[in-house]
């Protein structure tokens, strides 16, 4: 992950849970971390495909200024979800706030708060299957998937039996597709389900051939990334009925225009 720093942004705020802190207001300290998995900018030197610095800093500012309630805590929270909302490329922040002059008897520097939140995406996988036991290989992929730390709330389609695509002679497919809530970073995503591919012995000998597993990205939320590594959504996903029949379990899709190969019922679930 990449990261960029707005660091100890001063502002004059009202939250604090004290009649005085609400009416006088007193300094306070914010600091964001923006964790971005590849910023385009490194590669493309452009303004546009790199978070906008002030931007980020206004809505912090609005939000510290204006806020009215009792805990920087809380404080925190709003500023996280601004800051996440204000730019979909931002997969996680760190937010610290700061009040070096909370009315705590004493001697300190500061009284602070950090809380890191990340952007969870709904991310949509197919996968496929067309050598050794194909049902269990799929079975397998789906819970090494679901057994990853971050992975929630996973969603199946139904089995289906495919005819190939591309290469054509070789053995019928069993293709799903499944969906789940994530903050795992789209290209931490494909090392993982690389990983979950090469314990299924899963070889890459023949594009488009005979595989034990297929795992692709079909959707990663509404993000588009086009990089060397990895396309999403995946570009052809709209082209194969072995996609879009169990997709539609998932997800509401617009038209498509798959191909007309065979796809059969093999086991309903959902
Ligand atoms: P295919 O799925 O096209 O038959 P592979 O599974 O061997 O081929 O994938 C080849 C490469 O495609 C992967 O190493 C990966 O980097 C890249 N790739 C690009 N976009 C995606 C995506 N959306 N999902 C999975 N892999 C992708
Ligand atoms: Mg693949």
């Amino acid at each position: 992950m990449d990261k960029i720093t707005l660091s100890k942004m001063e502002f004059e705020g009202h939250t604090g849970c004290l009649d005085f802190e609400k009416t006088d207001g007193q300094k306070f300290i914010v600091s964001l971390d923006l964790f971005i998995d590849r910023i385009r900018g490194c590669y493309t030197d452009d303004l546009s495909d790199t978070v906008d610095y002030a931007k980020i800093y206004e809505v912090t500012k609005t939000i510290v200024t204006e806020d009215k309630g009792d805990l920087i805590e809380c404080l925190a929270q709003k500023i996280s979800d601004g800051v996440l909302k204000a730019d979909g490329r931002i997969d996680k922040v760190a937010v610290t706030v700061s009040k070096p002059g909370a009315p705590v008897k004493g001697i300190f520097e500061t009284m602070e708060v950090t809380i890191e939140r990340s952007r969870k995406e709904f991310v949509i996988l197919s996968i496929g299957s067309n050598l050794g036991d194909r049902e269990a290989n799929i079975l397998a992929a789906e819970d090494a998937v679901k057994a990853l730390p971050g992975v929630e709330d996973i969603r199946y389609a139904s089995i289906y039996e495919t005819e190939p695509v591309g290469l054509e002679d070789q053995p019928y497919f069993l293709n799903t597709c499944i969906g789940f809530y994530t903050d795992i970073g789209p290209y931490d995503l494909l090392e993982k389900i690389h990983v979950i591919e090469n314990g299924l012995l899963r070889t890459r000998e023949v594009h488009w051939g005979p595989r034990t597993i297929d795992i692709d990205i079909i959707f990663y939320g509404n993000r588009v990334i086009m990089t060397p590594e990895l396309t999403v959504p995946h570009p052809r996903w709209h082209l194969r009925s072995f996609v879009t029949v169990p997709l539609r379990e998932i997800k509401e899709i617009g038209p498509e225009h798959p191909d007309d190969k065979e796809v059969s019922l093999y086991r309903k679930r959902g």
